[in-house]
């Protein structure tokens, strides 16, 4: 039985993987065992010379895709972004942590298009300083879906810590090294919102 669970899984995820269309009821059932079996995965992966980030980047691709093929109708309002500080340019002194409304859009950052996502789409956008603070606007908030915008790590940690409602996990790009002036594809969250909307 778990050498089947293991061909099962493995052959699931190497499909997800590879962008191969698998029936959704069974890209929920891997995803659940990846889950299950996740800190095992990373000591195997650790094992053999993958690093960290690969698993985690497959993990969300393994609940993005599984998301992805279900359909959801949700009002945008019933929607929130969790963005990281890190998004914020560096030398900016504005206290978007509190408020991104308090930005001045000057354009240096993307918190600028972020607030013009909020105010197009009117859903809430909210800078999570840590996994501690997400949780707490999540519960605070009680959304119907979350758009997470983090690392690999964070991420990972995110969608593995919200099992009630959808999580679609957005990568942010450090072209600067970790946790400075980080950017993002807006055009993915915007998609994120369009998908979750039936848009
Ligand atoms: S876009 Fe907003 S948050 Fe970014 S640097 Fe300019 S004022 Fe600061």
């Amino acid at each position: 039985m778990i050498i089947l669970t293991i061909i099962f899984s493995t052959v699931v995820t190497y499909l997800v993987n590879k962008n191969k269309k698998v029936d959704n009821k069974l890209m929920k059932m891997n995803f659940n065992i990846v889950s299950l079996l996740y800190p095992t995965i990373c000591k195997i992966a650790k094992f053999i010379g993958i690093s960290k980030d690969e698993i985690r980047k497959i993990y969300i691709k393994l609940n993005n895709d599984y998301i992805y093929s279900n359909k959801y109708d949700f009002k945008s309002e019933d929607l929130i972004i969790l963005i990281p500080h890190c998004i914020q340019n560096q030398v900016c002194k504005l206290k978007v942590t509190s408020d991104i409304e308090n930005c001045n859009k000057c354009g240096k950052c993307k918190v600028k298009d972020l607030l013009e996502i909020k105010r197009k789409y009117n859903t809430e956008v909210f800078v999570a300083t840590g996994g501690t603070l997400a949780r707490k606007i999540i519960i605070d908030n009680k959304p119907k879906a979350v758009i997470a915008v983090a690392c690999e790590r964070d991420l990972t940690s995110g969608v593995r810590d919200v099992d009630k409602i959808p999580v679609l996990g957005v990568f942010n790009s450090r072209p600067n090294g970790p946790c400075i002036d980080t950017n993002i594809n807006i055009k993915e969250v915007e998609e994120a919102i369009n998908f979750f909307t039936d848009k």
